[in-house]
């Protein structure tokens, strides 16, 4: 039988190879790598496929598909959100993703994604807070200590320099699980009984909570002047986390338009509420932060140009890595026209 050609076989990497490339390279090192592929892939905005990502939602969570192309090199993710998957042992979001050449279609990288998407997105809110947050920040509230908690903290270090983390979580194991997994990651560390003794002196407020509703993580009397608000986890139709009127007092800034309005904080606002673009403060074409006082609102809600930027980065490290398998996944007859044939001649010897 054939064996597979090179092009045929497709990189793929593993939950077990993602977590070796993370310590070859450096977490901090890795967030900060990210963020600059996101910031050039922004620059680059309008050669991008954009779409609203593609949801299925269901009572008990949603899954999505995030496609986009840059013309050269077309990706997508597949990702879910279950909040009660935890009471089950299981992750609220997992994911993998694909990249493809758009020349022929083939595609050129599998990879997992649940840790990429925890790292691109600590990436993306720390990039997003460099352009938005006072200058000088240097501590910061992490309302929610789930999944995605010390990535955030972590990559707010690297790429922004804050020291401190105020951490709060409604279940008092994540803030111990959060603490431990911090303790040795340079950041001063405070755990916080509550939400407002975490915003308390912080002038960064990260919420990073997971609920299938309209919550309430933020109330209006919690936000101060002059801060800057990183808010991922309302990133569904009827998920939000922030109170209206700290909305109504903020300069709000998105990553794509159409899908935070269905998605983000600013579904609890009229459909034409200003907003601003992160690609044009990025760009220089948009001021972000305009003064001191001013509160600055980051309505993250997560865009396929970043799991593309993502997996980007990680194919590129591919060759000097070497942390993948090679998947045989497509099919690849001799002649492409005789796909039978192929499967024809596979047929096992039947014994005299
Ligand atoms: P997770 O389930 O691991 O953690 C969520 C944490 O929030 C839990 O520890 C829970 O106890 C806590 N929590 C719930 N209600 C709270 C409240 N009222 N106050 C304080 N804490 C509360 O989830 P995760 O993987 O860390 O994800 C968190 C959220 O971020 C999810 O909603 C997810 O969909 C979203 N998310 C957004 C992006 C993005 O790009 N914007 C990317 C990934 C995940």
């Amino acid at each position: 039988m054939k064996t597979p050609s090179a092009l045929a076989m497709v990189p793929f990497v593993s939950v077990d190879h993602m977590m070796k490339l993370v310590h070859s390279i450096g977490l901090e090192r890795v967030l900060s790598d990210l963020a600059t592929y996101i910031e050039q892939d922004f620059l680059r905005w309008d050669l991008f496929d954009k779409t609203p990502r593609v949801a299925s939602h269901s009572a008990e969570g949603v899954i999505e598909l995030m496609p986009t192309s840059d013309g050269e090199v077309y990706g997508f993710k597949y990702v879910n959100g279950h909040p009660k998957n935890t009471r089950d042992g299981l992750q609220t979001v997992t994911a993998f993703g694909l990249l493809a050449n758009v020349s022929n279609g083939y595609p050129v990288l599998l990879s997992e994604m649940t840790i990429l998407t925890a790292l691109r997105t600590a990436a993306m809110s720390a990039l997003a807070a460099k352009h938005l947050a006072p200058k000088g920040a240097t501590t910061m509230a992490m309302i929610g200590n789930g999944a995605q908690c010390e990535f955030q903290a972590t990559a707010f270090k690297a790429v922004c320099g804050i020291d401190t983390v105020r951490l709060f979580d409604v279940d008092a194991a994540a803030t111990k699980k959060a603490a431990r997994n911090l303790a040795d990651s340079g950041l001063k560390v405070i755990s916080c009984t509550s939400p407002e003794e975490a915003v308390a002196g912080a002038t960064i407020i990260t919420t990073c909570t997971a609920d299938k509703q309209y919550a309430t993580i933020l109330t209006d009397n919690m936000v101060g002047s002059g801060v800057h608000i990183n808010a991922i986890g309302g990133d569904c139709p009827g998920k939000t986390e922030l109170h209206k009127d700290i909305l109504l007092r903020s300069e709000i800034f998105v990553e794509y338009p159409p899908q935070t309005r269905i998605e983000g904080e600013i579904q609890q606002l009229a459909p034409d509420h200003p907003v601003t673009e992160l690609w044009q403060v990025f760009s220089g074409q948009t001021k972000g932060r305009k003064s001191d006082r001013q509160i600055t609102l980051f309505d993250s809600v997560g865009f396929a140009v970043e799991d593309f930027s993502a997996l980007r980065y990680v194919r590129d490290q591919l060759t000097h890595s070497g942390l993948f398998l090679e998947l045989d996944m497509l099919a690849d007859p001799d002649d492409p026209r005789d796909l039978f044939g192929m499967v024809r001649r596979a047929a096992p010897a039947v014994a005299a």
